[in-house]
């Protein structure tokens, strides 16, 4: 696995060891003529057992190694985005060379997500280089990802969105995405408080939204919506289970008035299960319909079940298009494979009986870039029909 450039090794590959290692040591890998073959984060409490550092030729990793790893991430994140969007990913984790650590951006806050606790034992030593523009970011926030939290905060005293350094403050921050204002709320959201992957998308319907009416299914804080609107959208519907998502949604919008387009667009949030709410409301009809639900594959074995409802789904949203409508299909589950869901969202638009057209499909954005499979979860299909 590691000879070939795979980032993680899993506990059930290790043939031996010298001794039972700690939490976050650097574990060194050899092949079976025991040739060196990588250096990794050893994580004697998860089934990904060692995440590879670095491969191939010897190399030290000390805390200038971190930190030159961290700068070029930074650095190649410059270059794509301008003043106009503040909120982005400066590494994503392995895909960056620095496995199970992703860092967001959010205007002057700054969210580190861990994903094992090897990076615990040296997060103070490594957190000063978090700071690599210096007082432009105000305040640092840690996020552990669910299944570490316990250890995190028994073994090593870290609690999921403690500041870990700058300024203590509550509540949302604003930052901007191509321009539109938006809130996150790194301390307790979703992910590190937004769904930053979706950005691209979100510009394309952006685009796309003029003199359009948008049905925004799984709207979470209501990007699309406010993308739609800011693009002339005339009305936009932000649906989502969760109450608290569509307040957040309302601020969005409140917060982007000021943009003429967004203050003509007309906006409903429904708090409804998508799914229920598609067999109900069979008399609205949209020009635009997005469906962007949450990871309905969580593991391999739910494969099957995630099949049939995002095919219940798409039939569902294809329904509620007006003729030459636009459908904005996506998934964000890496068990389910880019092929085989746009080959699912194909069928359903066959079935459907009526005429479409494909129009673009896309990936992943560049700071969200991935470099293995298991990496790359997100994919959306564009259809006229
Ligand atoms: N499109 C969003 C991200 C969606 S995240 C964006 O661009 O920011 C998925 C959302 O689906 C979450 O907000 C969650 O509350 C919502 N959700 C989960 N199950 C749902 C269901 N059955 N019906 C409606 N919404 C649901």
């Amino acid at each position: 696995m590691a000879r070939s450039g795979h980032p993680w090794i899993f506990a059930d590959s290790v043939k031996k060891q010298n001794r039972a290692g700690e939490t976050g040591e650097l574990a060194v890998i050899y092949d079976r003529r025991d040739r060196f073959l990588a250096v990794g984060l050893f994580d004697p409490d998860s089934p990904i057992r060692v995440r590879i550092l670095h491969a191939g030729q010897r190399q030290l990793i000390d805390n200038a190694w971190f930190q030159g790893k961290m700068a070029s991430a930074f650095a190649r994140r410059e270059s794509v985005f301008d003043a106009s969007t503040t909120g982005y990913r400066c590494i994503n984790g392995e895909s960056d060379g620095l496995p199970g650590l992703v860092v967001d951006r959010y205007d002057d806050a700054l969210v580190l997500k861990i994903y094992t606790t090897a990076w615990l034992p040296r997060l103070r030593e490594l957190a000063p280089n978090f700071d690599i523009r210096g007082s432009k970011f105000g305040t640092v926030v840690l996020r552990l990802s669910r299944n570490i939290q316990k250890l995190a905060e028994d073994r090593f005293g870290f609690h999921d969105g403690q500041v870990l350094f700058g300024q203590q403050r509550e509540g949302p921050v604003i930052f901007l995405e191509n321009g539109l204002r938006f809130e996150s709320d790194p301390w307790r959201g979703q992910k590190t408080g937004f769904f930053l992957d979706q950005r691209d998308n979100r510009h394309a319907v952006r685009q796309l939204g003029a003199g359009r009416s948008l049905l925004n299914l799984f709207s979470f804080s209501g990007g699309f919506s406010v993308a739609a609107a800011a693009g002339g959208a005339s009305s936009a519907v932000s649906l989502d289970i969760s109450e608290h998502a569509l307040a957040a949604a309302r601020r969005n919008f409140a917060l982007n008035l000021a943009d003429a387009n967004v203050k003509l667009c007309q906006h409903e949030t429904v708090r409804a299960d998508a799914f229920e709410w598609l067999q109900q409301s069979v008399d609205r009809e949209f020009d635009i319909v997005v469906v962007d639900p949450p990871s309905l594959a969580r593991r391999e074995s739910e494969r099957s079940q995630a099949f049939e409802a995002y095919g219940r789904l798409i039939a569902a949203a294809i329904r509620r298009l007006q003729p030459g409508g636009l459908l904005v299909a996506c998934s964000c589950s890496a068990h389910v494979k880019k092929q085989e869901f746009f080959d699912l969202v194909r069928e359903s638009a066959r079935k459907s009986g009526r005429p479409w057209e494909e129009l673009e499909t896309t990936g992943h954005a560049p700071d969200h870039a991935a470099t293995f499979a298991e990496g790359e979860y997100l994919k959306a299909i564009y259809m006229r029909l």
